[in-house]
């Protein structure tokens, strides 16, 4: 047994203080859903664990803004996937959470929390029978000559091709979501498509924030593309499971062409992954299936797969495509 400082501070202000005061080895739990499963697995050990779950200013939930929506990084991922508002308005978010884990979990789970979940490569999770350096920097990599069906084919380094898993920072990413944050230096903002680090040499470091650093929301700048965007996610059974491939798409069409564009891909890369060359192909062409169809493949024209993963290539560019269907039809084409 390990045993671990346990705080419950006031404020989120004490909170961040607390972070700052408890040092490398101290981790927030909201949901703890993945804190305790890491923990039980023995690939965390956190020396303090600084509860925020009760800090009620932290759990805003607000969909009706004329600007923006506003997700506090302890609202429950099952309270915002119920949000009728969402369903209807930006039914990407709302089905990138509801697709995601299962109803007990995201009645436990919170949307700051989630966006900081870590990879589910079985040699991380596995513990010290394998190297890996994500979980021992400088050990190596299990997964490089492993089975590598899980691995990223966007974004690996030759130190960590491991997946980032979660589904909502995806199709976050596709809206050019921002991530409020504080800490003992005060406020600031991150473009949700920075908080991810690419593995590089230090895949340890998985974000940019600091240690002493936690997010306080997470805003949405509001698109007429909401409306007409989806989550589609194919995975190896239909519920309960992470993504194999996903895309979060949403487009806007004006004179029968696409006015905007916004593509998003899960399951393939080391972190949410936004497609400029995807969309690129869509801007100013009617939405049929075989823009649809080109558009998945740029997507995935940079990919390196390895051995076992190479069917996610082809995957991925239909997992694309069938989600710009979806898309067009929500459009009302
Ligand atoms: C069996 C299983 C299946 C799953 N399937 C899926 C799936 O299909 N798709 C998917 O997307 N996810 C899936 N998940 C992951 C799940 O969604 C996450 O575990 C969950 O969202 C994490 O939220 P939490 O509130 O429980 O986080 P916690 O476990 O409480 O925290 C996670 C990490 O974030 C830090 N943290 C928490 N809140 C803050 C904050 N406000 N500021 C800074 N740091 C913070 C914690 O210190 C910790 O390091 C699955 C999980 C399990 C166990």
């Amino acid at each position: 047994m390990r045993s671990f400082t346990y705080l419950r501070p006031a404020t989120p202000a004490e909170a961040v203080e607390a972070i700052a005061d408890g040092g490398p080895g101290t981790r927030l739990l909201s949901g703890g859903t993945t804190l305790h499963d890491l923990m039980k697995l023995g690939v965390e050990a956190p020396l303090t664990i600084i509860d925020i779950t009760h800090l009620d200013a932290l759990a805003q939930l607000d969909t009706s803004g004329p600007e923006e929506l506003v997700f506090g990084a302890l609202a429950r991922m099952s309270d915002a996937a119920a949000d009728r508002r969402l369903q209807q308005d930006y039914p990407a978010l709302s089905e990138a959470l509801s697709k995601a884990a299962s109803q007990q979990l995201r009645n436990m789970a919170r949307l700051g929390g989630n966006l900081l979940q870590r990879t589910r490569c079985a040699y991380f999770r596995g513990g010290d029978a394998f190297p890996c350096n994500k979980r021992a920097p400088g050990s190596g990599c299990a997964a490089r000559d492993g089975v590598d069906r899980g691995n990223a084919l966007l974004g690996a380094s030759d130190a960590c091709a491991a997946v980032y898993p979660g589904d909502w920072a995806v199709a976050l990413a596709a809206f050019d979501a921002v991530v409020d944050t504080l800490s003992p230096r005060g406020e600031r903002s991150i473009p949700l498509l920075d908080l991810h680090r690419e593995p590089g040499s230090t895949p340890d470091v998985e974000t940019t924030l600091a240690p002493d650093e936690l997010i306080v929301r997470i805003r949405v700048p509001r698109t007429q593309a909401g409306r007409a965007s989806t989550y589609h996610k194919i995975r190896d059974r239909e519920s309960y499971a992470f993504a194999l491939t996903s895309a979060a798409v949403a487009v806007r069409l004006s004179a029968g062409v696409v006015a905007e564009a916004r593509v998003a891909l899960g399951g393939v890369a080391t972190r949410p992954w936004r497609s400029p060359e995807a969309e690129d192909v869509l801007l100013g062409q009617p939405l049929t299936e075989d823009v649809a169809q080109r558009a998945g493949q740029a997507a995935f024209a940079a990919a390196t797969p390895g051995t076992h993963n190479t069917f996610k290539v082809e995957l991925g560019a239909r997992t694309v495509a069938d989600a710009l269907m979806i898309a067009r039809q929500r459009a009302g084409e």
